[in-house]
């Protein structure tokens, strides 16, 4: 089966930046996309909070990215990652094109927009109803269109779409909206747009594109119809995490509310060896220069994770009999102890392990306090010893 160090799973800011770091520190990347290397800033018209670029198309930075990781050689792999097996410690990617085997998983598949879920949606999705302002406002000139959504996005994207449209009516549940102060301001002090409050959509309707929306007012329960061309949804965001499903549903990959990934300051996922970075993440801001912050953590962690814990792994593991020494790095005493170990020559064959930059490691062998001396057969623990001094290593 073929192995490698790093895979990479997505090819947006995150997972891009991700390649560069990766590359850089001297691991073999595999970048694994099932679409456009760039991710979601493809579809975007402008972006001008990359610093550095005052002014660049969605697309223009998206090739920038690409090419500045291609100068480092990452191998690029066009596929779908359908799901990530555990096996006997090991870490599977299964695409459509065939299984990887990974020592590290970086996970940077970034997010999408939440569907509505009425009738018609799914059926009108291309042919008026979309998710992109950006990318389809233009084939709506001088129609009606409505959004659906009461945030920052539904708001100025509203206001965006008038451009366009000779006509915006932006459909929210309640009786105002959640975006931000001035872009309420704008979008509503634009004659165009009309908001149509307490209201839901219950049906897209039409024959061959969409002709108007079934609407609910949820205060009165009244139903009317409104012709529109066009329908933008923008109900929030949603972690692309369906191939990972298996191990979120047994709890093994660990997700914060709305199923958004759990990572440390790290960028490590709740299994040992897979990283998260990006939009799919649990955090606060989801923006490209955050994407790219975090996928140079996570690449940084996963050469930290492959240079020390594999290589751990090959020295406590594997051998017949081993004895180990686990300390912290970070407790005066303990540091002069294993310097006394080191400096014994009786003491030569004994692998000294930092325990506190590897806690992994001793939370897998079990150790119980730092510092302790382990007796290691065939990866397994065969007696376990507190160290006072290097002399009660004999008790061992
Ligand atoms: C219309 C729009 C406008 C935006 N404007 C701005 C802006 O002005 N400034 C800004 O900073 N941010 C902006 N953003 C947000 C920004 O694009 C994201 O925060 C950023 O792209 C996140 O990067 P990412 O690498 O985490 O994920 P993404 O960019 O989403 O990339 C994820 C990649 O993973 C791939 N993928 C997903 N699932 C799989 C799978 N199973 N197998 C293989 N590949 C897979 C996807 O195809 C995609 O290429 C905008 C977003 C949109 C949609």
């Amino acid at each position: 089966m073929e192995k490698r160090e790093l895979v990479i799973i997505g090819a947006g800011p995150a997972g891009l930046t991700a390649a560069i770091y990766g590359r850089r520190s001297g691991l073999d990347v595999l970048i694994l996309e099932k679409g456009l290397a760039g991710g979601q800033i493809n579809t975007t018209d402008e972006i001008e909070n990359w610093p550095g670029v005052q002014h660049a198309s969605g697309q223009e930075l998206a090739d920038m990215f690409r090419e500045h990781a291609a100068k480092f050689k990452p191998e690029f792999r066009e596929v779908e990652v359908q799901g990530i097996e555990l096996k006997e410690g090991k870490k599977l990617v299964v695409t459509d094109k065939g299984v990887v085997e990974a020592q590290a998983i970086l996970l940077a598949t970034g997010a999408s927009f939440k569907k509505q879920g009425c009738p018609g949606e799914a059926e009108y999705t291309g042919r008026g109803v979309s998710y992109c302002a950006v990318c389809d406002g233009a084939f709506f000139e001088d129609q009606e269109v409505a959004v659906i959504g009461g945030g920052n996005t539904a708001v100025e994207e509203g206001a965006y779409l008038t451009q366009f449209a000779s006509k915006v009516y932006i459909i929210h549940r309640r009786d105002s909206f959640r975006a931000d102060k001035v872009a309420v301001e704008r979008a509503l002090g634009n004659p165009k747009v009309q908001a149509v409050w307490d209201s839901v959509v219950e049906e897209i309707r039409g024959t061959d594109m969409v002709e108007s929306l079934l609407l609910k007012n949820v205060k009165t329960g009244e139903k009317s119809e409104l012709p529109v061309s066009g329908v933008f949804v923008f109900i929030g965001n949603e972690p692309n995490v369906g191939f990972l499903k298996p191990l979120i549903d047994s709890g093994v990959l660990k997700t914060a509310r709305g199923g958004w990934i759990r990572v440390n300051d790290r960028m490590e996922t709740s299994i040992e060896g897979i990283f998260a970075a990006g939009d799919l993440i649990d955090k606060y801001l989801r923006q490209v220069v955050t994407a790219a912050g975090d996928g140079a953590t996570a690449a940084m962690a996963a050469y930290a994770y492959v240079s020390e814990q594999v290589h751990l792994e090959g020295k406590l593991l594997e051998p017949d009999e081993v004895t180990a020494v686990f300390y912290s790095s970070v407790e005066e005493p303990q540091v002069r102890l294993a310097g006394e170990i080191e400096a014994d020559p009786q003491w030569n064959r004994v692998v000294l392990v930092d325990g506190y930059k590897n806690s992994r490691m001793a939370e897998k062998l079990q150790v119980e306090t730092l510092p302790c001396a382990l007796k290691i057969r065939k990866g397994k623990v065969a007696g376990q010893l507190k160290l006072a001094s290097a002399e009660d290593l004999k008790g061992l």
